[in-house]
């Protein structure tokens, strides 16, 4: 996984040669300056690199040149100081394809009441320089976040923040590689899609691979191999008594190191599998398919690789963030009395980066498959605010869904219960939110994540130039059909 320390953003700043040197000397101060107090702000995982003014369309062309061809560049910040004439943009952005954040900030923070003269005007426009280049920006239609306040204020530098973590993803996204092992779980309808449309869209690529693929790799896996993992089993997680010296513990081990190596050698970066074509494989993937999501390593389950690119996507995001992202499924209902409530779980692969609490190693039936026991790691999650993501193909478009929830602790053990599991009440409501997520045909697959929230996904979905349709604790079903039908209507006119 692409680490974030090894990323950078730059920090470019528009202006012109309008008002002599002495002013321009001061603007690229200004910017360094800038640049400099958001790169040493905590919350900022990347580097920010001041890379000074841009004052001519040549020289406006050539950083954005440099912007698509640096392997670490994965975004570009840009600030209009004064007032940097937009047609010099033009060229520029024409040919930009990393992700733009158009910071609206000026350097003085107050006005200087009984000081102020022309010369301070002069210096600090960006008020109308950002209009300026904001208008040519949309008269080109091109995707871009707007961050407007004080560049010391701490709500800006957390937008700047996020912006890179979701840059980040998108970096890591265009070198992605999904395997799709064993292909789709038999008729299921949602976990497939267009894959030459995909990575025109998001980069990443899918390519297929049967199960023989990875069955050589856990053949190979060598018993000095097994034990090492074994003792790790022991070490990390809460082993039940009857697993310590099992036959199904070794042959765990026995697959997940066999799926890593698989995953190693052909440089993955997500994976999916699906229980009906295991081949030889003893057991379904549980334990490593846990395991390889801690890890980093998108998944999805029957097949799904849009959710395995997705989730291997906010692994990146979320770096050095607590809370913790997973593969999910909307399970079963709690139909209360007084409110109702999700319970999410899937038939194993749950990432235990979103435990709470003690994380057990057990061994159950799964009841489907035909295959023997799986161990699996089994644990609960703690409460807090969450978000549930799906992204769907449409046939003409891609589709992201956005659920906030609130996780509660569940009023009572579940001591039968093998899988990971996580109780949920979604915003505003069940009621409302269940039936806007059917009519926005989102999956019963999710990414769930309690690391990141909506603003990523916003962000994310501007990057990517896709449909986004997010059901909060404002929506409203009857606004919820008409966003859906003018979306529809706006995607068919306007092709990024
Ligand atoms: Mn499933």
């Amino acid at each position: 996984m692409i680490a974030l320390k090894d990323r950078e953003i730059w920090f470019v700043t528009g202006s012109q040669h309008l008002y002599g040197d002495e002013t321009l000397k001061n603007v690229a101060e200004h910017a360094q300056i800038i640049a400099h107090s958001i790169h040493d702000n905590q919350a900022i995982p990347v580097h920010v690199i001041d890379k000074g003014i841009v004052t001519t369309p040549e020289e406006i062309s050539r950083i954005c040149n440099d912007c698509n061809y640096s392997s670490r560049c994965i975004g570009i910040v840009l600030w209009m100081h004064t007032f940097s004439p937009a047609k010099m943009w033009i060229n520029g952005l024409n040919i930009l394809q990393k992700p733009v954040l158009h910071l609206h900030t000026q350097f003085n923070s107050e006005i200087p009441w009984s000081e102020i003269d022309m010369d301070f005007m002069n210096e600090n426009q960006s008020a109308h320089g950002g209009r300026e280049f904001g208008f040519m920006m949309s008269r080109m239609r091109k995707s871009r976040k707007v961050v407007v306040g004080h560049w010391k204020n701490q709500e800006v530098v957390d937008a700047i923040a996020s912006w890179s973590r979701v840059a980040a993803g998108w970096s890591a996204l265009q070198k992605a590689k999904v395997a799709r092992i064993g292909d789709n779980m038999r008729e299921v309808a949602v976990t497939e899609g267009d894959k030459v449309e995909a990575q025109m869209r998001f980069g990443f690529s899918v390519n297929g691979y049967g199960i023989q693929d990875v069955e050589q790799h856990v053949q190979a896996v060598s018993e000095s191999a097994i034990n090492t993992l074994v003792d790790e089993y022991k070490e990390s997680y809460v082993l039940h008594p009857d697993l310590a010296g099992s036959e199904s513990l070794r042959e765990a081990a026995r697959i997940e190191i066999g799926l890593r190596t698989f995953l190693e050698e052909g440089h993955f970066q997500a994976f999916t599998d699906t229980f009906e074509n295991l081949g030889t494989l003893r057991q379904l993937p549980g334990i490593a398919a846990q395991r390889l999501m801690a890890d980093g390593y998108g998944f999805g389950a029957e097949g799904d690789w849009k959710t395995a690119a997705l989730l291997h996507a906010v692994k990146v995001m979320e770096q050095g963030l607590s809370g913790g992202t997973s593969f999910m499924e909307d399970y079963t209902y709690d139909f209360g009395r007084d409110k109702s409530r999700v319970l999410g779980s899937h038939m194993l692969e749950i990432c235990p980066s979103i435990a709470h609490g003690d994380v057990r190693c057990e061994v159950h039936p799964l009841g489907i498959g035909g295959k023997e026991d799986p161990v699996r790691l089994v644990f609960n999650v703690g409460s807090g605010p969450a978000i549930n993501v799906s992204l769907v193909d449409m046939g003409q478009r891609f589709r992201l869904i956005v659920n906030e929830v609130n996780v509660e602790k569940p009023e009572k053990d579940l001591p039968k219960l093998p899988v990971a599991r996580v109780l949920w009440d979604p915003l505003p409501n069940l009621s409302i939110a269940a039936h806007a997520w059917i009519l926005a045909g989102g999956a019963h697959h999710t990414v769930f994540s309690k690391s990141i929230n909506t603003t990523f996904m916003e962000d994310f979905a501007e990057m990517a130039g896709i449909e986004l349709l997010v059901i909060d604790e404002n929506t409203s079903l009857r606004d919820f059909k008409n966003t859906i039908r003018w979306n529809e209507m706006y995607y068919h006119i306007f092709k990024k």
